[in-house]
């Protein structure tokens, strides 16, 4: 993907990011629109669209994103009051970045899992 690719640009150091993790393949870095006290964004180093594809793809990639994402919330203090990771994927899902991301949401009571209920 590379330089069509915000997040692969990221990785390549060709944009900033405050990256509070970083391992052989995955980096964790702040959101630059925050929508809680702690919003970190946190990616394969290689390029997935989205969560369903790298799942399909490769299964030791995707425990190491949830990995990275558990460290990160423990590093940011919300293992005792807890936090919220999710991955937006498709139209449906709001997702705006095909290079899949999990938000790792924390730091204050995040409300109800949807703003409208739609059942
Ligand atoms: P999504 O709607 O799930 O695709 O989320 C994309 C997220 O990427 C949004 O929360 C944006 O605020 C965030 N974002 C966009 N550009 C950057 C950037 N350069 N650095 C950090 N986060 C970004
Ligand atoms: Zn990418």
């Amino acid at each position: 993907m590379g330089s069509d690719c915000l997040f692969c640009r990221i990785v390549a150091g060709e944009i900033p990011a405050t990256v509070v993790r970083e391992t052989d393949t995955t980096l964790a870095f702040r959101d630059i629109g925050p929508k809680a006290p702690v919003h970190v964004l946190v990616i394969p180093k290689e390029h997935y669209a989205d969560i369903a594809t790298l799942a399909e793809g490769d299964r030791a990639l995707t425990a190491d994103v949830l990995a990275t994402a558990a460290a990160v919330a423990e590093d940011e203090g919300l293992l005792g009051d807890g936090f919220r990771l999710m991955f937006n994927t498709g139209p449906y899902g709001g997702q705006e970045v095909f290079h899949v991301h999990a938000h790792l949401l924390g730091g204050a009571p995040l409300g109800p899992m949807l703003a409208r209920d739609l059942a």
